[in-house]
């Protein structure tokens, strides 16, 4: 069974001013349980809108999203999100950030500091247990915001544009190690980006979105062979999804762009 069931969803935003804007228009789709799923497609398609309502923090106007065939109606704690920008607390320290979701749980105080603790190790940052975030570079914050999300030890990642924020360095770390994580705890991910490299690089299956109202264009399976590292980019299979790719999106970002000169 799909890990994840995305049936006919659609989203009407009402504007200011009673304008209504269509941002979904009958989106469909399913994730296997342990897929890497990547959404990709031009900014402002929706992306964003449709990962909201699989976390629950928005909803469709129409249509549903199932986990394991049980309908989502909001958010939970077996859908773990990680946003663009950084989202930890501030007063917390790095350790206290991770524990804050475990608070929840009903974990011991030692519970939480092991797990706390084995989960920056992870993200190799064990050092830095007692920092605040303004300590903190943006790789280094986003790395603590992912292994705060696995602590709760989620059976979905949510990811949007995680890496937006950060330089193509620190960029190509984070992806392989979040792949290795990937590797290890078979979660499912939903990963969203704009970032048509990182997107083949990390994906089972890449899901183009076309211009707004955001549908699915194109559903692109990546057969590289894993593990994969930024190695991955020079082969032959990967200039050639990425040709493809570029091309989807180009069309859908010009056909946009027509539309609004009209
Ligand atoms: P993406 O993440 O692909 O860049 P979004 O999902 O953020 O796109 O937005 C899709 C469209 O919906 C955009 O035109 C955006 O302005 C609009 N939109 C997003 N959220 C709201 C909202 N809460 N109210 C009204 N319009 C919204
Ligand atoms: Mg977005």
């Amino acid at each position: 069974m799909a890990k994840l069931e995305i049936k006919k969803v659609n989203k009407v935003f009402e504007t200011k001013k009673n304008r209504k804007l269509k941002a979904l228009d009958d989106i469909s789709f399913t994730v296997a349980d342990n897929e890497f799923a990547v959404i990709v497609g031009p900014s402002g398609c929706g992306k964003s809108t449709l990962l909201n309502i699989i976390a629950g923090l928005d909803t469709a106007s129409d249509g549903e999203v199932l986990m394991d065939g049980k309908r989502i109606e909001g958010p939970g704690a077996e859908r773990g999100m990680v946003f663009q920008t950084y989202t930890l607390f501030p007063w917390l320290s790095v350790q206290k950030n991770i524990e804050f979701g475990l608070q929840i749980k009903k974990m011991t105080k030692q519970e939480r500091e092991e797990r706390a603790k084995q989960f920056l190790d992870l993200v190799q940052l064990s050092k830095f247990g007692d920092v605040y975030p303004k300590e903190l570079s943006g790789g280094m914050k986003q790395r603590v915001a992912i292994a705060r999300a696995l602590a709760n030890d989620p059976e979905i990642l949510l990811m949007d544009e995680p890496f937006g924020a950060l330089d193509a360095q620190t960029r190509v770390v984070m992806q392989e190690l979040l792949l290795e994580i990937w590797n290890e705890s078979q979660k499912t991910v939903v990963f969203i980006t704009h970032d048509i490299d990182e997107a083949i690089l990390l994906a089972d299956n890449i899901y183009i979105m076309s211009r707004l109202p955001g549908r699915i264009k194109e559903i692109l399976h990546v057969d590289i062979s894993r593990p994969r590292s930024h190695k991955s980019l020079y082969t032959p299979e990967f200039l050639k999804l990425k040709t493809r790719i570029t091309e989807a999106i180009w069309e859908e970002s010009k056909a946009a762009a027509t539309e609004i000169r009209k």
